[in-house]
């Protein structure tokens, strides 16, 4: 049987993606139609084709980014060609979009790529946006990403929780690897989402879920274990950002992922943190991305298991 604690109004629509692309949320309503967050720019066709199958002829009016790394706003640029849908982005990142700086963006830092996209406002902590008929609440979501924010609905106790909470965990903080604070936001956020009323989480990777305590309870004990030794966070992005690019181009040499450690700003910064000389570094990630069943190894290749 369904659980019933997950039910979502008739007006959203969650598309469940992977870890390439975020989830993305649909709202259907007279007032309008509504998206949350678009993926990575490699399922950009797929993301349309998901949008406009759910649409069934109808516009897409509007569009929302939680925060704006390359797997929640990559679908964004074939959405505005196919709508001309009205953008609405995280203030803190409005002056970088408009001149599309990649280097504050972090796309060129992390070695991911986005298509470039404009927007038409900016949202703030403190703003109140309708999506499919209802009142959601623009919640400061630091952390993850300083400009990430998040979106609490109260009448139907829905939290769009982005990559700030997952059922298990939350996103790498990014901040901390290069000496800005991250942790202690991160808390901060976790502090704000446990003082809530939340029935349902959509998080911006895997499913919905509904035990938001739990959830909460750890990614707190989480946070405490990487807090605590800075190094284990630094391993995690690294390995995390591995992952990704794995994904994305499904395999690689060792050698070659030598240089994009060495040639992305925050892959770099990383790994500076760490005492282990990078070579040794990344077969040592490698080898836990095959243990995981992330990827195989065959002649000093890499290859993508998913
Ligand atoms: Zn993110």
């Amino acid at each position: 049987m369904a659980d019933q604690s997950l039910l979502l109004p008739p007006s959203m629509t969650v598309f469940e993606r992977g870890w390439l692309s975020s989830n993305n949320i649909l709202f259907q309503h007279e007032q309008g139609t509504a998206l949350v967050d678009s993926g990575y720019m490699t399922h950009a066709a797929q993301t349309l084709a998901l949008v406009q199958h759910a649409l069934d002829g109808r516009k897409l009016d509007l569009l929302v980014n939680t925060h704006l790394h390359s797997d929640h706003c990559g679908g964004n640029a074939i959405l505005q060609q196919a709508y001309a849908c009205r953008t609405l982005i995280p203030v803190a990142d409005a002056d970088a979009v408009a001149v599309w700086d990649e280097e504050r963006l972090t796309y060129k830092a992390t070695g991911q790529k986005c298509e470039r996209f404009t927007f038409d406002a900016s949202l703030s902590p403190g703003d109140c946006l309708m999506l499919g008929g209802m009142e959601w609440q623009v919640l400061a979501a630091p952390g993850h990403d300083p400009h990430s924010l998040i979106l609490y609905c109260a009448s139907e106790a829905i939290l769009i929780s982005a990559d700030a909470l997952w059922e298990h965990g939350f996103g790498v903080i990014f901040p901390e690897l290069e000496d800005e604070s991250g942790f202690a936001e991160q808390a901060q956020v976790l502090q704000v989402i446990s003082e809530l009323d939340i029935r349902v989480v959509i998080p911006g990777h895997g499913a919905p879920f509904s035990n938001a305590a739990a959830a909460l309870d750890r990614a707190r004990s989480r946070l405490d274990y990487l807090a605590s030794d800075p190094r284990r966070n630094a391993r995690n992005a690294l390995k995390v950002m591995m992952a990704f690019l794995l994904l994305e181009t499904r395999q690689f040499s060792l050698q070659a992922l030598d240089g994009l450690v060495r040639g992305n700003r925050i892959m770099w910064a990383a790994a500076q943190k760490l005492d282990a000389p990078v070579d040794k570094l990344i077969v040592a990630l490698a080898e836990e991305l095959v243990k995981a069943g992330a990827a195989r190894l065959e002649d000093g290749e890499l290859i993508s298991a998913r």
